[in-house]
């Protein structure tokens, strides 16, 4: 099996508590996927002890140094283009990831060290000179030492796109990986440690996240913390964050529709949102949950991609024609099933999919078919709810107001997909939907140099491009004064003489 310790202060090791958890392979649970060390809340603390003492003693001058910085920012994207082979056999084992999702994934988090690279040394501040000579300095310093707590769905972009930004801007870290993908969140932090970053800089607690997590959240040693998760997770992180005024960032769920209008072209529209539904079993913040079609294109819309939907082949993940592979957990399959019982129960018209894969392979898999839902209620729970798995609502609508009307009749807003052939139209409907990212003619397309994050609940901040490294940073003034004079017109106000 793969294997995750503890890394504190530069060193591996094993939990305090001598135990370890195991983590099974989700394509067949007959065998240990993972084991890690079980962190507990005094290694937590050792954990974060040692990010605030390479904070506080600037180790390395990690703080000022940003060629150093950049140095291994751009050694950690060449490192992992060269172990690119195994981080994708690791992800695909314990997220059971395809692995013609997992290759492209593995590069993804390359170039977001890459971009990030490149802005380690562009942190200009701002300067200004005011009428009296005097001088306003504004200098962008790290925020400082860095919680983040990750989810398992995509686990080396999801860390890259903390990590990268965070170390850019000279912060010092603790990570907490989700429980299902520890060697993956492991394997990127072996590779940052084989540069020249100075210890303590990086540290790693696998373990539970009402123990690990929950310490991370409460010390006041930590100044930040960075959250991706389920939207229940991160209320009460922020929550709690909130009340030591605690800086936090949360990536949270989503429900993200996409918008068909009667003009579309039939062909490549549906070729957009299939990839969006199904990517990843559907486990992705982003996918492609709502189908809102416009009455008129609805039958041909929906036929492609019915057709389009069971060529898709469910199967291990490792088979190199595998399009998707399975769940992550007994506990997301059940969540699954749930819903599409609640579908069939509800009338909604099941039109493809609607079970779990048995036999062929499939038997000691966590495998759910793709499945659609005709006739959606957006109202109703398969309409509002984040189901996390390949299972996809289609409601129809009569013209632009409604369309933008549903869109936005949820509580996330995290991303959205409109088609038109009228490029006004789509811009007015992408201007209009309240969601931190809009697709006009493409779907879940997320370079680095643009951003990611959520309005409504679907979280706070922003990722990637100068806005993620904006998220680790503090600005300070400093003010210097240009006049020479020891009695200052103000001090007028307090001083007589
Ligand atoms: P989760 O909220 O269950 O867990 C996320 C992390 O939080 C894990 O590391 C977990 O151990 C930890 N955690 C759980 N309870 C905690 C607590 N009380 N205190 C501290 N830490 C705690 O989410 P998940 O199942 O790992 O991930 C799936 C969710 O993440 C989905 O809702 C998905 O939409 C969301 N997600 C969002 C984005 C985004 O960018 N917006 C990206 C990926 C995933």
């Amino acid at each position: 099996p793969l294997y995750c310790p503890l890394v504190v202060d530069g060193v591996e090791g094993k939990a305090s508590s001598g135990r370890r958890f195991k983590r099974e392979n989700p394509a067949d649970i007959r065998q240990v996927g993972t084991v890690a060390e079980e962190g507990t809340q005094a290694d937590a603390r050792a954990a974060i002890d040692a990010a605030r003492a390479a904070f506080d003693t600037n180790a390395g001058n990690w703080i000022y140094n940003y060629k150093l910085r950049e140095q291994t920012l751009l050694r950690t994207a060449q490192l992992i283009r060269a172990n690119a082979d195994r981080l994708a056999r690791v992800v695909s084992l314990e997220v059971g990831m395809p692995m013609r999702q997992a290759v492209p994934h593995v590069g993804a988090a390359a170039d977001v060290f890459e971009f990030y690279a490149g802005l380690a040394g562009k942190l200009y501040g701002e300067s200004f000179t005011l009428p009296s000579g005097s001088m306003i300095n504004l200098v962008k310093e790290p925020v400082g030492v860095v919680g983040m707590i990750t989810p398992w769905n995509f686990p080396l972009t999801q860390t890259a796109r903390k990590v990268a930004p965070a170390l850019a801007a000279g912060c010092t870290i603790v990570i907490k990986p989700a429980s299902y993908t520890p060697a993956a969140t492991y394997e990127l932090v072996k590779l940052i440690l084989e540069t020249s970053i100075p210890r303590g800089v990086l540290n790693l607690v696998p373990g539970p996240g009402n123990v690990v997590g929950a310490e991370i959240i409460a010390s006041k040693k930590v100044d930040k913390i960075s959250f991706t998760g389920e939207t229940g997770t991160g209320k009460r992180i922020g929550a709690q964050a909130g009340m030591e005024v605690k800086r936090v960032s949360l990536e949270l769920g989503g429900k993200a529709p996409y918008v068909i209008f009667d003009d579309a072209e039939v062909d490549a529209a549906a070729r957009a949102a299939v990839f969006g539904m199904f990517r990843n079993a559907g486990q992705a913040c982003g996918a492609t949950t709502r189908l809102l079609v416009q009455e008129g294109i609805h039958d041909r819309f929906l036929q492609r991609v019915v057709q389009l939907t069971q060529k898709i082949e469910v199967g291990p993940p490792s088979r190199p024609s595998t399009d998707m592979g399975p769940l992550i957990s007994q506990n997301q399959e059940r969540v699954v099933q749930e819903f599409i019982r609640y579908g069939v129960d509800k009338g909604f018209h099941l039109v493809t999919g609607g079970h779990k894969l048995e036999g062929d392979g499939w038997d000691h898999g966590y495998y759910v078919e793709p499945t659609i839902f005709d006739h959606v209620d957006n109202a109703s729970r398969l309409g509002q709810e984040e189901i996390f798995g390949p299972v996809v609502a289609v409601t129809t609508f009569r013209d632009e107001a409604e369309a933008v009307e549903l869109a936005n009749a949820v509580d996330f807003g995290l991303v959205a997909g409109v088609w038109s052939a009228d490029y006004p139209r789509a811009l007015r409907v992408a201007r209009r939907i309240r969601a931190g990212t809009v697709w006009i003619w493409d779907n879940y397309a997320q370079p680095v140099e643009g951003i990611w994050g959520g309005y409504k609940q679907s979280g706070m901040g922003r990722e990637l491009g100068y806005h993620g490294l904006n998220d680790f940073i503090e600005i300070k003034q400093i003010f210097t004064d240009g006049t020479g004079l020891a009695m200052k017109p103000p001090y007028g106000q307090v001083i007589k003489e």
